[in-house]
């Protein structure tokens, strides 16, 4: 039978893209890609680059008070939202012109539209045109899921924040993980108001309990109120508000609520539950560690599968599957040991096994320290930096580090190659510090502050 392409890919964000350059590109396949919104997906278009742009915006009040701490004659004048917007769009606008050639240059058709499946190897455009595919792959991504209650449609999510006309001066954000995090501290360091409701006792559910409540603390030293055990049970709109009334009873105005209340796959209306393909809970293509689904002819890469919802991993997906199906060469993307960062104020960044994940299993020594680094101690703030080793007691290996502080994101990339290959601590302890950093704390904590012995 032939068909009009090797692969039609359902989605131009990470995942998709990668998989359809590497399938063309390199694999000589005839490609053609379907994307209904704007070429790049969710962490171009709205989520990682412009929220990284966005951390940088708004860290620069800081580091204008510390630069006149070191005796330059600045000052922080208002932020102009209105500028740094204009600027971000045609950023926004740049990265996907280049989303858009790397296809072109690598041979795949683009179709701007979307696309559901009608059968195994038939795709249909919204156009209305029916296109065949020996294989198709399904990389849509997720969306932000806001829990129905009163008024929560007079909430927005992470998608607005970056198209908002003027900063809101008193802002609630609802949720506790990376994106309320990340977006509490950036609006905090533009100046805003921030509260944070979240329903657990303490934020950052998942990560150490030692690192997320060093952050929390910093959050909360940097002015914005965090209320644990707490949801938002309604909201109404009044002239000049949204009236949020919290479970607990407290009542506040706020001029902007955010959900981040975590994401779900992008599943709806494919097509995909008629056809035989599996899907989870929440949504989710239930795939194989190849990528694919229940139906032979279908793949899936990225956060619609609900694996590890991050974009470097969805890269690897994608990848992984192009090399497995168009290269010959078979591969599977490796979900352990993946770090990642969280982009508050200060940062978190982390790989591998958390203290409490390594009390459960038993056998391992914690090593940790806090101080006051140079450059902050000097401009006079109290921010603390934490650094953390999880070590086995008995092969010495190190399982898990976590940092908090400034440029925890690139110090957590490096060392987590030193974990990813197994380095022990001992390792660790005959490198060399580099002084002065900040980095060299990782390398000269002798001994442990705690010891977590066999279960
Ligand atoms: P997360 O899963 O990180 O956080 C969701 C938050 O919302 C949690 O605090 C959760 O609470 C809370 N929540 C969920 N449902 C409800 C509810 N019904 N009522 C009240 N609170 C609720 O999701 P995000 O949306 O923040 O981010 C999605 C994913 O995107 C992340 O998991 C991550 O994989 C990725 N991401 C990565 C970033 C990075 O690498 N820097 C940045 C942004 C996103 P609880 O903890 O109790 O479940």
């Amino acid at each position: 039978m032939s068909f009009d392409y090797d692969l039609f890919v359902i989605g131009g964000g990470s995942g998709g893209v990668r998989a359809a350059r590497i399938a063309a590109a390199e694999g000589g396949a005839r490609v053609g890609l379907a994307e209904e919104s704007r070429m790049g997906g969710t962490c171009v278009i709205r989520g990682c680059v412009p929220k990284k742009l966005m951390v940088n915006a708004s860290g620069f009040g800081k580091t204008l008070e510390d630069a006149a701490a070191f005796g330059w004659q600045v000052k922080a004048e208002a932020f102009d939202w209105p500028m740094f917007r204009t600027k971000l769009e045609a950023e926004l606008d740049r990265l996907e012109a280049a989303y858009r050639n790397t296809l072109k240059n690598a041979g795949v058709i683009i179709h701007d539209t979307r696309a559901v499946v009608l059968d195994p190897h038939t795709v249909r455009l919204a156009t209305g045109e029916s296109l065949t595919a020996k294989h198709i792959l399904i990389a849509t991504g997720g969306w932000p899921h806001v829990p129905e209650g009163p008024g929560s449609d007079l909430a927005v999510t992470s998608n607005e924040m970056f198209h908002l006309d003027a900063l809101p001066k008193r802002v609630l954000v609802v949720g506790g993980g990376y994106i309320a995090s990340e977006f509490a501290c950036i609006l905090r360091g533009f100046g805003v108001d921030v509260t944070m409701y979240y329903r657990g006792a303490q934020i950052l559910r998942g990560f150490d309990d030692e690192a997320r409540t060093h952050v929390a603390a910093a959050m909360q030293a940097n002015g914005i109120t965090i209320r644990l055990h707490t949801e938002a049970a309604r909201m109404e709109r009044t002239p000049d508000a949204i009236r949020v009334t919290a479970t607990d009873g407290h009542v506040q105005d706020f001029d902007l609520v955010l959900c981040a209340t975590g994401r779900r796959p992008n599943t709806a209306g494919l097509g995909l539950e008629a056809l035989g393909v599996h899907l989870g809970k929440l949504g989710e293509i239930i795939v194989d560690e190849w990528s694919q689904t229940s139906v032979p002819s279908i793949y899936a890469v990225g956060d619609v599968t609900n694996r590890v919802n991050l974009t470097p991993v969805a890269i690897r997906e994608g990848h992984a599957f192009a090399d497995t199906v168009f290269r010959a060469v078979p591969s599977k993307a490796d979900h352990a040991m993946v770090a990642s960062a969280v982009f508050t104020q200060p940062e978190l960044g982390a790989v591998g096994m958390t203290e409490e994940e390594g009390k459960a299993r038993g056998g391992v020594e914690i090593y940790a320290t806090t101080f006051r680094p140079m450059k902050t101690l000097f401009a006079g703030r109290p921010d603390r930096v934490l650094m953390k080793l999880v070590v086995d007691e008995a092969t010495r290996q190190v399982l898990g580090c976590h940092i908090v502080g400034p440029e925890a994101d690139e110090m957590i990339q490096l060392a987590a190659i030193a974990v990813k290959m197994g380095a022990t601590k001992e390792d660790f302890d005959r490198t060399v510090a580099v002084h002065p950093t900040m980095a060299e704390e990782l390398v000269t904590m002798r001994k442990p502050v705690r010891r977590h012995g066999a279960v």
